[in-house]
């Protein structure tokens, strides 16, 4: 599938205009970037494993009725989606007390939650992604509240099934971070899940041990951050060890490995 012109480069993404009108095509690079882009380092394997990581996540997320911009998976790094407009927010929910939330409340990582917290953080680098109230965003236009009722209801939807569907390959969902597009169709307007879920936006523990297996390993040098991300991944059944012979910059690939739609 040809890709078009690059639109817009990301930290860990590429977006490329896509086939048709409405569709862009998302490439998924090595970059890991933390603290802000203080923190640079090229993980060889990691786009590829976050765009099948991605893939499945999303897939199982339209399975359940929540509308996203995932179309199908083009190749090792590449995806074909549905172009939105970007709500500048950042939807995060929250399982169990880390990173920020410690640091804000004094609170002791792997400290449970009383209940799943719902927070927003307005999408700019430059200010360092500050957190913002329901006030901020419809006074300054960010969303409007039907948008916020929306992005709340489906945030907490996609985090009662994604913390069954890692529960049950022994990984604890301790939180994540959503990103959601407007898609317009003639007059109508519809909010979509858009972005990635993957290692990168995730904390994911081990159930048993605790053991990182997500951004953070990048985020406190401990090391093994592919591998954690690979863990991931086998554990969904949506990897091999076959799989890394095929691990490529570009769409060359093994067929075999890719030929299964998913
Ligand atoms: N997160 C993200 N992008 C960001 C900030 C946070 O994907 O720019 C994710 C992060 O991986 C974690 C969750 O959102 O799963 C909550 O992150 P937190 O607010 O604790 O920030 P951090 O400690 O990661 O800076």
């Amino acid at each position: 599938m040809a890709r078009g012109k690059p639109i817009y480069e990301g930290k860990a993404k590429i977006l490329y205009e896509g086939p048709e009108p409405g569709t862009l095509i998302q490439f998924f690079k090595d970059d890991a970037t933390a603290f802000n882009g203080e923190r640079h380092a090229i993980l060889e394997g990691k786009g590829v494993l976050n765009n099948r990581i991605s893939e499945f996540i999303m897939t199982e997320i339209e399975r359940i009725g929540i509308p996203t911009h995932f179309i199908k998976r083009i190749n090792m790094r590449e995806q074909l989606i549905r172009a939105v407009e970007i709500v500048p927010l950042e939807v995060v929910v929250r399982n169990v007390a880390a990173g920020s939330l410690c640091k804000r409340f004094g609170l002791t990582e792997g400290e449970a939650l009383p209940r799943s917290i719902v927070e927003f953080y307005l999408k700019d680098d430059k200010l360092g992604d500050p957190m913002v109230s329901e006030d901020h965003i419809t006074a300054f236009s960010w969303a409007n509240p039907q948008e916020i009722d929306d992005m709340m209801a489906y945030a907490l939807r996609v985090n009662d099934f994604l913390s069954g569907l890692f529960s049950a390959v022994g990984i604890r969902l301790i939180d994540f971070k959503l990103e959601f597009g407007r898609q317009y169709e003639g007059e109508m307007m519809r909010l979509i899940l858009a972005d990635e879920i993957s290692p990168d936006n995730c904390r994911l523990w081990d159930s048993k041990t605790n053991e990182i297996m997500d951004k953070d390993r990048f985020r406190k040098d401990l090391g093994g951050v592919v591998e954690g991300y690979r863990e991931v991944a086998k554990r969904l059944g949506i990897w091999r060890d076959s799989d890394e012979r095929s691990d490529t910059n570009g769409p060359v690939l093994v067929a075999s490995n890719d030929g299964n739609n998913r």
